[in-house]
């Protein structure tokens, strides 16, 4: 049988049989990643209908049927689909489906050997658009989301493929007649463009397999950086900002303050109000930290109900007025949990970064010092490290 197969429908078969494995591999790429199933899933299904086609154009060559022809069509538009989809655009189904009813009014209107160069201009003009449009939705997202600077760069296999279904068009529009006898037989063109296809193929999976990993990849970043309740960074990742800092600060000679904040008794609100009441209450005040510093200043979860701040640019007495208006605002939003109001007040420890040789971990020994002493004054209060506290630690160091 195979021996009976031009060169042409061979390559045409070597297309579907690419697109089928790819289908396959999509379609367990939506089994297994829920977060972008639906862009996967229209991607299985752009791979399976587009051999599906490839499969038809291999078995009817001299005369393809029109189905072969809205098969492919819907296998584009799966495509676009998949890819608004993955970058967050509302899949706008109204106009492919009308460029779709036009191929299929065009193809059943029109039954005579005369216009099928027409109509192939007409295919593969709307088929050029499709790529088109694709190419700009995923230029956009490298321009705005991922923020590369050659953008074009990604869209660049639809490009080719648009440059390939627009340069056919109009072909079949200025020399219909030897591009038509060139379709439907055995011919190098055929051969030609299924190799092109493959290749264009390959890079196209290639592409949107490289984009989802890489979301994948930074979403875990994002997760392995922050705390699971309050969103704020965890204990890890805020250390590594603070190292960094000191790093920093030590070529720049600049300042910067550190404070460290424990919500009090805050055991009692668990035991009064319950362990749901004590997350919201943790929640909320992360909430509160959020609105009242700046976006420069970086907070973290140290754990438990403990916070930690880094705030730039802060002499001892900015950062000491700094914590006595978080203390204040927290003091002044008691946890609306129900029917119940959840007072909650704060202790903060601040320590300046004595610059050049003091290394992190001292310095948080002394803002953890300056926390134990708010503590040990009464709570709900404001206290600064001295350079004597350190020393003279009274509870375990927990850096
Ligand atoms: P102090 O004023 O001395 O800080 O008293 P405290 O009660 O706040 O401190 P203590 O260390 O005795 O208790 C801390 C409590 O915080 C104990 C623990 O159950 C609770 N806690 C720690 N993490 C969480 C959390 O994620 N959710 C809730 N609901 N409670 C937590
Ligand atoms: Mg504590
Ligand atoms: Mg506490």
């Amino acid at each position: 049988m195979l021996s009976t197969l031009t060169a042409t429908q061979v390559a045409f078969l070597q297309v579907a049989v690419l697109q089928c494995v790819a289908a396959v591999f999509w379609a367990l790429g939506a089994w297994f990643v829920r977060e972008e199933r639906a862009a996967l899933a229209h991607w299985a299904a752009y791979a399976g209908l587009s051999a599906t086609t490839w499969l038809m154009l291999a078995l009817y060559l001299k005369s393809p049927p029109l189905l072969a022809v809205l098969i492919g069509m819907c296998a584009a538009m799966a495509l676009r689909a998949g890819i608004r989809r993955f970058v967050r655009r509302t899949p706008d189904w109204p106009l492919p489906l009308l460029l779709l009813g036009l191929v299929l009014l065009f193809g059943v209107w029109i039954d005579d050997d005369r216009w099928r160069p027409l109509q192939a201009a007409l295919n593969f003009g709307v088929l050029a658009a499709l790529y088109v449009s694709m190419a700009v939705d995923l230029g956009r997202y490298a321009r705005d989301q991922l923020r590369w600077r050659r953008p074009w760069l990604l869209s660049l296999p639809l490009l080719l493929g648009a440059f390939g279904f627009g340069s056919r068009s109009v072909r079949a529009m200025l020399w219909p007649e030897s591009l038509w006898a060139e379709m439907s037989v055995h011919s190098a063109l055929n051969v030609g463009s299924a190799l092109s296809y493959i290749v264009l193929v390959l890079l196209m999976h290639a592409t949107l397999m490289a984009l989802v990993v890489a979301r994948l990849v930074s979403q875990l970043q994002r997760l392995a950086r922050r705390d699971g309740l309050t969103g704020l960074l965890n204990r890890r990742a805020w250390r590594e900002l603070l190292d960094r800092q000191v790093l920093n600060r030590r070529r720049a000679d600049d300042v910067f303050s550190v404070l460290m904040i424990d919500v009090d008794h805050f055991k009692a609100v668990n035991d009064r109000c319950g362990h749901e009441a004590g997350d919201l209450a943790l929640k909320h005040i992360a909430r509160l930290m959020t609105h009242s510093l700046r976006t420069e200043d970086r907070i973290g979860r140290f754990g438990g109900e403990e916070f930690v701040v880094l705030l730039h640019a802060s002499k001892l007495a900015r950062a000491m007025a700094e914590a006595e208006r978080l203390r204040l605002a927290v003091m002044a939003s008691p946890l609306q949990h129900g029917a119940l109001s959840v007072p909650l007040t704060v202790s903060i420890g601040v320590a300046e970064w004595a610059g050049g040789a003091e290394d992190p971990s001292r310095l948080m020994l002394r803002a953890d010092a300056a926390l134990y002493r708010a503590k040990h004054l009464g709570r709900n209060r404001v206290e600064t490290a001295t350079d004597e506290a350190a020393p003279a630690l009274h509870r375990p160091a927990q850096v």
